[in-house]
């Protein structure tokens, strides 16, 4: 039984019973098995540790008030591993293996699935890397792919707090035909240095402008850019290097549903100032609120408002409902378990 204090419950990793472990060789997956030991033995030379060939994934299944478990749009999470693969010539999940795995491994662990009343959640973190030898560039022959699963708390139990954005003017996050609109680990990395320089100047998350002119609005290190004006349009950047967020999807078509005008298009940064409401989406938080970005000495206010807006936090609202079966999932995306 595990003997977890839900209300304390925070973002840190968490051993659960077992991760689900896939070997892919000589073209075959195999069966998978469910392993405890949270240590992998591993290749000296795999190409993931040297030249990484490795990407990931993030979804999340939620507990409803009749203690069923429902995992929330894996299949989406299945496709973009699948363009990620690609990308880098990793070895495909078939989508039926993904969801299967996804099952399997929250099926083992369903005991760590937080209560509805607590707000948390199981977060499902996905891993395809290569695994397989080389010494000189090239695809490994060998892949491993592994879920592991680890619960977390609601981010807005102490309540919602705005936060400052900082414009990264020194660092780029990905490269107008690079790989940022694939979850590759690298981009990741890369990100490391310049995320930790806002940091010590004070702000906790960096906005990255499209690093051919520094004029466009991308993303977020982690998470979609959103504005709203106020005449009810929901905007967000279309751009090659973004990551194309199912946390963003899902808040359009929620959006679209209750009469927005959502646009997907280029964004230049000079438009910031027509935002009554900016937010940052991801699985993790669904929506931050950013109520201020910083762009060298420049600092523009988007509200002053210390929280949510008004729009933001109704769709923030409608998302986690749905998630957490309180709201009617017109759009199928709770998958039970
Ligand atoms: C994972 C990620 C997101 C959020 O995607 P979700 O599917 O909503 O979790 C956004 N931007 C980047 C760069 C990401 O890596």
């Amino acid at each position: 039984m595990t003997k977890i204090n839900w209300d304390t419950l925070g973002f840190g990793y968490i051993q659960t019973d077992c991760h689900i472990r896939y070997q892919w060789k000589n073209g075959v997956w195999d069966k998978g098995t469910l392993e405890k030991d949270p240590y992998l033995k591993i290749h000296v030379a795999a190409t993931g540790l040297h030249y990484g060939q490795s990407g990931f994934e993030g979804l999340k299944a939620f507990r409803h008030e009749s203690g069923q478990i429902h995992i929330f749009r894996p299949e989406e999470n299945a496709k973009r591993l699948a363009r990620t693969a690609e990308r880098v010539m990793m070895a495909e999940v078939p989508e039926a293996l993904f969801l299967d795995a996804v099952k399997r491994v929250v099926e083992a662990n369903s005991e760590w699935v937080p209560p509805s009343s607590t707000g948390g959640s199981l977060y499902i973190r996905p891993l395809l890397f290569g695994s397989g030898a080389e010494v000189g560039l090239s695809p490994a022959k060998e892949y491993t792919f592994i879920i592991l699963v680890t619960p977390v708390g609601n981010y807005y139990k102490e309540g919602v707090k705005a936060i400052t954005a900082f414009v990264s003017e020194e660092y780029d996050r990905a490269a107008p035909r690079g790989t940022g609109n694939v979850k590759v680990a690298g981009n990741y990395a890369s990100s490391l240095y310049p995320g930790q320089q806002a940091i010590d100047r004070g702000f906790p998350i960096v906005l990255y402008l499209d690093s051919a002119e520094q004029k466009y609005i991308e993303e977020f290190g982690t998470s979609n850019f959103i504005g709203i004006t106020a005449d009810r349009r929901y905007v967000t950047p279309s751009s090659q290097a973004v990551l194309p967020s199912i946390t963003n999807m899902s808040l359009m078509a929620i959006a679209e549903h209750e009469g927005y005008i959502v646009e997907r298009r280029v964004v230049p940064f000079t438009e910031i100032s027509s935002f009554t409401e900016v937010g940052a989406c991801g699985t993790a938080v669904v929506i931050s609120p950013i109520n201020r970005i910083v762009r060298g000495d420049k600092v523009y206010t988007i509200s002053d408002s210390s929280g949510f807006g008004p729009h933001l936090g109704k769709l923030h609202d409608h998302l986690k409902a749905v998630q957490s079966g309180r709201m009617t999932d017109h759009w199928k995306w709770n998958l039970p378990l």
